[in-house]
This record gives C-alpha cells, sequence and structure tokens, in this order.
C-alpha cells in the first residue's frame, strides 16, 4: 500500500498558507483592528480571491528515468518514494510571500521531480553515491518554512530535482541529562522536540514564530532565532555538534564544549543551507525547565527612551528572555488589536491618564518583557529590568499586555493568510546592526518602505519591533503590508524588498539576523562578505560538493 505521507503528516495544515487548516484569523472579534487596517490599506475587507483547488493543479512530468526510479525504490523502500504530481506540487515551495502567490495560483516556479522520504543516514550516503550513475541534484526538505526560498526545486542543465524531506528522521535520539545534551534527528518538529525534553524536565528554549512546523535540521541549516533568543542565544549557539552527509562523505564535529582548535568547523557547517550536505543529526545544549514565568508591559513616550532602555539593560548584563519593543507604527496596530482583548492596559488603568502623562502621544511604543527561571532569579531580574526602564521614563503596565503577546505569540501568521484573500500583500523583514547605528538604520528603512510604496502607488504600512538583543546591537525586525497590484504582485514586492534591502546592506547592517539567504538574499551576498569572502565560502563548497549537488543557487551567487 502506497502511504501518502505528505498527507498523512500535513494535510492538517495549510499546504496554501499557514498553519492548522481548521484556524483562521478572525479579524471580525477585532472590529477597532479590521477597522485599523481597512484605513491604513484602504480596502473593503471583503475576500477578493481564494487559491486554487488543489485538484485543479497541473505541473510539468517528472524528469526522473525509470531505471533511476528503481534504484531509489530500492534504496528508500516503495513507500518513501513519491513521483506522483500532488506530492511533488505540494513539496515546491516554503512560505515565504512569492511562495504563496504560487501557492495561490497553483503555479509553482519549480516543481521537484521527486520527493524521496530517507529513514536512515545510510540511505543518504547510498544516494550520493548514485551521483556517480545519474544526473540529479538534492534539495533537503524540513518543515518547508522558509521565507527566502530555501527549498525551492532550483535546478541547472534540466537535472533532475531529488527532494529529501526529512519527515521520517524525527527522533530525539538520545538525552544527557546529566551533560543537558540532546542529540536529535534532522526531521523533529518544535513541539515534539519540546515535548520529549520537557519529559526529562529539560528544555531547549528555541522559539521561532514558525516553531510548530519548522524543524532542528531547518533551524541548524539557516541560523534561526527563537523569541527568547536574548537570554538563550540563536540555534547556532544551541549546537555542540553535528553530523553533515555531504557528497564527499560525513563530516562529524567534536562533542565539545570549547576547543582550541583554528577555526570553528561547526560553525561553518551550521547556516550552510542544504548547500554543501545534509545534516542527519545535531547534539543541542539543553537548559533546565524553568520553574517560574512573568510578563510585563512596559509604556515609553518615545522610541528613544524604549530603545535606551533595552540598550541600558543588556549593557547592565539584565537579560530578560525576551526584550520586544514595538516602534510607534507596530504600538498603534499593536493598542488597536489589543482593545479588542480584554483586559489590557488601556482598560485597566484608564487611557486618559496615561494620556495625559504623555505615554499615548503619536511617538508612544510599548515593550513586553519575559523572565523566565526560579522564582527568585525571575523576581530579581524583573526588578532590575523595570528600574532601568523606570529611569527612561518607562511607565509597568502590569502583566497584562505579556500575557496577551504570551497567548497569541504564533497567531498573527494566521493573518497573512486573510489579507491575502483581501487582495494585500504582507510580508516581514528582518536585520540585525550595533545600538549606534540603530535608531538610523531605523528611520531609513521606514523611509525606503514610504518611498516603495509611493513609487508604486499603492497604500501600504510598515512597522517594526527591535527584539535579539546583544549588548553590543539588535535586530530590528519590519510587518509591512500594501495593497495588492492585481497580476503585478511579484513586481510589487521585488521593489519593495530591494529597495528596503539596499538600504540595509548600504548601512552595513545584517544582510538576515535569522530567515538565512536562500535564493532571496543571494545577490547582495557579494556585497555583505567582499568577492574574497565569497570564494572562501565557493572554495568550501567545491570542495564538499564538487559536482554541484546541493542545494542550487541558494546562499551562494553562481560562478
Ligand atoms: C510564519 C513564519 C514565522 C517565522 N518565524 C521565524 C522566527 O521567529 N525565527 C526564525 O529564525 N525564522 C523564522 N521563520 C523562518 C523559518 O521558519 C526558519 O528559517 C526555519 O529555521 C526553517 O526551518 P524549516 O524546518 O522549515 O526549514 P526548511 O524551510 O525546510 O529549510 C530551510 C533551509 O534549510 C535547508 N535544510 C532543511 N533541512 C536541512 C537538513 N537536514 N540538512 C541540510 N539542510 C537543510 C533547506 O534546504 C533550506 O535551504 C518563520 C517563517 C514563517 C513562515
Amino acid at each position: 500500500m502506497c502511504i501518502n505521507l505528505f498527507s498523512d503528516v500535513k494535510l492538517s495544515s495549510k499546504w496554501w498558507g499557514w498553519g492548522d487548516a481548521s484556524r483562521s484569523y478572525d479579524l471580525e472579534t477585532r472590529p477597532k483592528f479590521f477597522k485599523f487596517l481597512k484605513e491604513k490599506l484602504e480596502i473593503t475587507g471583503e475576500i477578493i480571491q481564494q487559491p486554487v483547488s488543489l485538484d485543479s493543479v497541473k505541473v510539468s512530468g517528472t524528469r526522473v528515468e525509470e531505471a533511476f526510479a528503481r534504484r531509489l525504490v530500492s534504496i528508500f523502500g516503495e513507500n518513501n518514494v513519491r513521483l506522483d504530481d500532488r506530492e511533488r506540487f505540494l513539496h515546491s515551495f516554503g512560505k515565504g510571500y512569492l511562495d504563496l502567490i504560487c501557492a495561490w495560483n497553483g503555479a509553482p516556479s519549480s516543481v521537484p521531480d521527486v520527493v524521496v522520504y530517507p529513514t536512515s543516514e545510510s540511505q543518504i550516503e547510498q544516494l550520493f553515491g548514485e551521483s556517480a550513475h545519474w544526473s540529479f541534484v538534492v534539495v533537503p526538505y524540513g518543515g518547508a518554512t522558509s521565507v527566502v526560498g530555501g527549498v525551492e526545486s532550483r535546478t541547472r542543465d534540466a537535472k533532475p530535482v531529488v527532494c529529501l524531506d526529512f519527515r521520517l528522521m524525527n527522533r530525539v535520539l538520545e538525552v544527557d541529562a546529566r551533560s543537558l545534551l540532546a542529540k536529535v534527528q534532522p526531521g523533529c518538529l518544535g513541539p515534539e522536540l519540546e515535548r520529549e525534553l520537557n519529559g526529562a524536565g529539560v528544555t531547549l528554549g528555541h522559539f521561532p514564530q514558525s516553531f510548530e512546523y519548522s524543524s532542528v535540521g531547518g533551524w541548524v541549516a539557516t541560523r534561526s532565532a527563537g523569541y527568547e533568543s536574548t537570554r538563550y542565544g540563536k540555534i547556532e549557539e544551541m549546537v555542540e555538534s553535528l553530523r553533515l552527509v555531504t557528497p564527499e562523505g560525513v563530516i562529524e564535529t567534536p562533542l565539545v564544549p570549547a576547543s582550541a582548535t583554528g577555526p570553528n568547523l561547526l560553525q561553518i557547517l551550521v547556516g550552510s543551507e542544504g548547500t554543501i550536505g545534509v545534516i542527519t543529526s545535531v547534539t543541542l545544549k539543553l537548559r533546565k525547565a524553568p520553574q517560574s514565568r512573568s510578563y510585563v508591559g512596559v509604556l515609553f513616550k518615545t522610541f528613544t527612551d524604549g530603545i535606551e532602555a533595552v540598550r541600558e539593560m543588556m549593557q547592565k548584563e539584565i537579560v530578560p528572555n525576551v526584550v520586544r519593543l514595538s516602534d510607534p507604527n507596530e504600538t498603534r496596530a499593536s493598542l488597536a488589536l489589543a482593545s479588542q482583548n480584554g483586559g489590557s492596559l488601556v482598560e485597566k488603568v484608564g487611557t486618559w491618564y496615561l494620556a495625559r502623562r504623555g505615554y499615548f502621544g503619536s511617538q508612544g511604543v510599548v515593550m513586553i518583557l519575559a523572565f523566565e527561571g526560579s522564582p527568585e532569579w525571575v523576581d530579581f531580574e524583573r526588578r532590575r529590568a523595570l528600574a532601568t526602564c523606570r529611569s527612561f521614563s518607562g511607565f509597568s503596565a502590569g502583566s497584562g499586555p505579556g500575557r496577551t503577546w504570551y497567548r497569541e505569540r504564533f497567531d498573527l501568521p494566521y493573518l497573512r493568510d486573510k489579507l491575502m484573500g483581501m487582495g494585500v500583500l504582507a510580508d516581514t523583514l528582518e536585520t540585525a546592526t550595533t545600538w549606534s547605528r540603530l535608531p538610523g538604520l531605523h528611520s531609513k528603512i521606514m523611509e525606503a518602505f514610504s518611498g516603495a510604496f509611493q513609487e508604486l502607488h499603492v497604500p501600504g504600512y510598515a512597522m517594526a519591533h527591535i527584539s535579539h538583543e546583544y549588548r553590543t546591537g539588535a535586530s530590528l525586525y519590519f510587518t509591512f503590508m500594501a495593497k495588492q497590484l492585481a497580476g503585478r504582485e511579484e513586481e510589487e514586492w521585488r521593489l519593495i524588498k530591494n529597495r528596503v534591502t539596499d538600504v540595509i546592506v548600504n548601512a552595513g547592517a545584517s544582510l538576515s539576523h535569522h530567515h538565512g539567504v536562500g535564493v532571496e538574499h543571494v545577490k547582495w551576498m557579494e556585497q555583505y562578505y567582499g568577492p574574497l569572502g565569497i570564494r572562501v565560502l565557493k572554495a568550501i563548497k567545491h570542495e564538499l560538493d564538487p559536482a554541484t549537488i546541493m542545494n542550487p543557487d541558494k546562499l551562494l551567487p553562481a560562478s
């Protein structure tokens, strides 16, 4: 019997959008926020488009020769080799805005020729062994939540694309509670991992917004960041060791807490985005599960005050798990949203009182802080953080705003699907820079968004928050929305993306703090690292993947 693996695992999730197919973002229950969006984006709020039906989708035929297909079946087993159109179509995009446009139109830019589900590392080695006999390329596929085209089935010279879906390699292989380490297979998704770790009284502490649907392999391949990264670090700081199967053989980095053995090989492999090999296991650093949690919202009169409070906290080594400081535009959107949620600060304290004290002016901003650990530690850190905020006129709004943020932290991606139906472009982008450059960069990026909306003659709205903070700087995360230009959706998105990314790279900020490079950021890589830097990365690729089998056109510019 042929099992429909994709259906088994993912049919409960939306192939054309985000998350659980039975859930959607209900704007009707948030009338103030809905009105806010309608005004800013000049939309009626009616649903004007829907994704095509899966049954109507047509894709080009597979280029896999029969004899190669038989060989794949002998390696992976009949049930785990899928050549049917539906499975191939469902593996042809990630979750970026352009991916969703392709999905809604049923017209992906490219489709894998075959999808295979490995169950062991040796099967992957055997696949690479076949490259001596057959011509093909390999696209590693984790949760497929990439927003930079990381799982696109790019190919050169019409080589068939083999999509390697790690869904069946999803086990936690070992938990060493004494050393606080866990060895995990790449296809393990966030909730599966945390469930197993929590059972042993530990946590990884990595919670990207895509947590429910993204995988360990994908996190490590893209240098992902979770919302608690300020305290726990990005994923690259959580990897103690990994195994990478490359077309030239296996590399396993030593399982040691630290070493002085030349350049850090582990960190060359982390973030390689499937372009030099396949991550088949990762040993992750754990923490004891926290006993206590606390949230607090803080209001500031200006974004500048908020930024200075965060900087001061980081530099005084006060490190909450979450520090999320919204800019004035995001604060306005959040307040429109919060006014429906009940129990918010606004209802409790009274808008009029705070407005009189200067907190709800057009420049006012809100910060969410979260603390985790032992009750004593949480109390200590919270008091120190609030004292720092007060020294920049921060007003503590109690735990309501923080609790609301925590409850709804995985909900907003559902809003994008709703907005798409209303004819709205909605996407995010991110960067990181130093404290000295951060305020200026934020202003320049906001100007670039406005300029792009004007150039396109579309109503649009951009907003940002600071999160993922460091002693030296922080990440800036932008959400942008614009009325869609029907039939010109890609052109519209590219113009906005190009204008803003040019500003980011010209300012010497990070091309990406956590989304990765994929195909969407490749064209800036040479400017970012310089020609010699790119030659070094290409030399590594050439050494491990001389026949350029691995994930074509991602990460590095073509020669
Ligand atoms: C709604 C939403 C919210 C998001 N929030 C965050 C966030 O908070 N933080 C964040 O960092 N990112 C976020 N992302 C981006 C995305 O979730 C991350 O990049 C994530 O790390 C990708 O994991 P994945 O398992 O989905 O990988 P995939 O999308 O499947 O793959 C990503 C890249 O890694 C490669 N890859 C996957 N598995 C392997 C492997 N085993 N070996 C080698 N290469 C591999 C793929 O080929 C691809 O190039 C978000 C995305 C969405 C859609």
